[in-house]
């Protein structure tokens, strides 16, 4: 087998173990598939392009992996799972909290219209702008520095996702959101349970909240 055709098994195998894992988990999500268009976005994103050089072989395997400065690049299970609970449209703007290595900006490209993601770890957002550039994505902008204030030139959002835990959702993210937008955000104390929310403002302004999935992520950090 070819190279490429080694790589998109590979892919095939994992967009496999996503969907079984969805199903495994369906009384979480309240359902057992998630969007096409997600598990389209993911079987077109090239994961080996996002992790260290190292840990090529397992680019595939539907588990986290590290990408330095003690971060890591989320599981694809959770990836899919996120970018599926903000229903996105074709044109929607999409605030991401947390760039990381920018795999899941780039799944989140696929399918909105644009792709505004902050970090604040400065090596880690340069890295990710400049891998996300080169595979060509036109529709993804970058910003250095503390992500709990969101990126409010940009806004409003249609949906806003943060892939790091925080203890409560940053009031600014839920002011940055549009009427009608969703937040998809893993809430909870470091070393307690996290849970991963769902947001929704709805046309009047008014905020839900609802827990969907126990997760463990990194902490969204002050600073
Ligand atoms: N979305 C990433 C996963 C990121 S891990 C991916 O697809 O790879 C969480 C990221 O959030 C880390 O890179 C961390 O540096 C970043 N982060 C943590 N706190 C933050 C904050 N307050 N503002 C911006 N980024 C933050």
């Amino acid at each position: 087998m070819t190279e490429k055709g080694k790589t998109a098994a590979a892919r095939a195998a994992m967009t496999g173990e996503i969907a079984q894992e969805v199903c495994d988990t369906a009384r979480f999500l309240g359902k057992d598939s998630l969007d096409p268009r997600v598990m389209a976005a993911l079987d077109r994103v090239p994961r080996e392009a996002f992790v260290p050089e190292s840990r090529r072989d397992a680019a595939y395997f539907n588990i986290p992996l590290p990408i330095g400065h003690g971060q890591t690049i989320s599981q694809p299970y959770i990836v899919a799972v996120m970018t599926d609970m903000l229903d996105l449209r074709a044109n929607a703007r999409v605030l991401e909290i947390g760039t990381g290595c920018g795999y899941q900006a780039a799944v989140l490209a696929e399918i909105a219209g644009h792709v505004y993601t902050v970090e604040c770890v400065a090596e880690l957002g340069a890295d990710a702008a400049r891998r996300l550039g080169a595979l060509g994505y036109a529709n993804i902008s970058f910003r250095i520095g503390d992500g709990r204030a969101g990126w409010p030139e940009h806004a409003p959002y249609d949906a806003v996702i943060v892939t790091a835990a925080a203890e409560s959702a940053p009031p600014a993210l839920i002011e940055q959101l549009a009427p009608g937008g969703c937040m998809a955000i893993p809430i909870g104390r470091q070393g307690e349970g996290q849970e991963l929310c769902l947001l929704t403002k709805d046309a009047a302004g008014r905020v839900a909240r609802r827990g969907v999935l126990p997760v463990a992520f990194v902490p969204l950090v002050s600073g």
